[in-house]
């Protein structure tokens, strides 16, 4: 792995997951409508929260497994009733949190709710979501957006049903919970008005969990890189980088270039009617929910990109 992914890059990747894990945990520590009951729970899930990054540091042994180059059909079978006994071996066994998931070849990022994990591969640590060369606003802009969105999976309607431990139980009140699903009712109206081609709009309910993960991935990103910037804020803020554009709309910037997407209409009407996922340009279009926005480019009312203060969603 080394050779695509080196230990350099391993440990700056993992620098940006502590601070993403705390910018989410001060946001949890703010939020006004949380009951403190959940809260004390939200906040020993973020405490608890076992984040793999790059590849796993035990590998399986599969030395038990036969592969032959001239049987790719005794190869699939065998490898399925490896895989088979793999599990079966695990039951009565402490739960392996640091087990993965995903290989590291894939370009994607997953959260565990069973061991209170997320899985980021090697593959999508590379550009544009990650660059260890890179500087924070490009980083934080993309691969911060997507770890600020796992994590934050592990707080929304789904992740509410397994706890610091992935216990399959609801450690929210009622309360909270009806709050946290009005929050989304409002998002879902933002999504259901996109129209990617005449006459289909996207479907904001079916894509309500992934765009709440966005909102909040985006705003617990941006948390972390001014949090990181602090130190030299006072000499540098607004000042103008790597071709006249100013850090923080290089963070959106960066934000924007990891969804651009071309696809043919056909691809594009299957991605909006069955996939739970926007399609990459109408999840960039979130940056209206934040304020942060606003600033950066100077975004003026009655501008396509922008909303009323009042209609910006924020939920986490
Ligand atoms: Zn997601």
């Amino acid at each position: 792995m080394q050779k695509y992914f080196s230990a350099e890059a391993k440990a700056r990747a993992k620098v940006m997951v502590d601070a993403l894990v705390k910018a989410f945990g001060a946001r949890v520590d703010r939020l006004s409508w949380l009951s403190e009951a959940t809260r004390a729970k939200a906040k020993a899930k973020v405490a608890t929260l076992t984040v793999g990054v790059g590849y796993p540091d035990t590998w399986v042994d599969s030395s038990g497994l036969t592969i032959d180059r001239a049987d790719a059909f005794g190869n699939a079978r065998r490898a399925s009733a490896f895989e088979y006994q793999r599990q079966v071996a695990k039951l009565s066994k402490p739960v392996d949190r640091n087990e993965w998931w995903m290989t590291p070849q894939t370009v994607n990022a997953v959260n565990l709710p069973l061991q209170n994990a997320l899985n980021f591969p090697a593959a999508i640590l590379q550009p544009p979501f990650f660059d260890p060369e890179a500087d924070p606003a490009a980083n934080f802009g993309a691969m911060g957006t997507i770890i600020g969105h796992e994590i934050s999976h592990s707080f929304d309607d789904s992740g509410a049903q397994f706890d610091a431990q992935g216990t399959f139980t609801n450690w929210w009140t009622d309360e909270d919970l009806a709050h946290f699903k009005a929050a989304g009712e409002q998002l879902a109206k933002q999504y259901d008005a996109y129209e990617p081609l005449p006459g289909l709009h996207l479907n904001g309910h079916q894509t309500l969990s992934e765009n709440i993960a966005d909102v909040a991935g985006l705003n617990t990103s941006w948390d972390a890189f001014v949090a990181q910037r602090q130190p030299t804020a006072t000499a540098d803020a607004g000042a103008k980088h790597a071709g006249a554009f100013t850090d923080e709309q290089r963070f959106f910037l960066s934000f924007a270039q990891v969804w651009r997407l071309k696809s043919r209409e056909a691809a594009m009407r299957r991605q909006v009617i069955t996939n739970g996922h926007a399609p990459g340009p109408y999840r960039a279009l979130t940056v209206r929910n934040l304020d942060g926005w606003y600033q950066a480019f100077d975004v003026k009312p009655g501008q396509k990109l922008a909303l009323p203060a009042e209609q910006r969603v924020r939920i986490w």
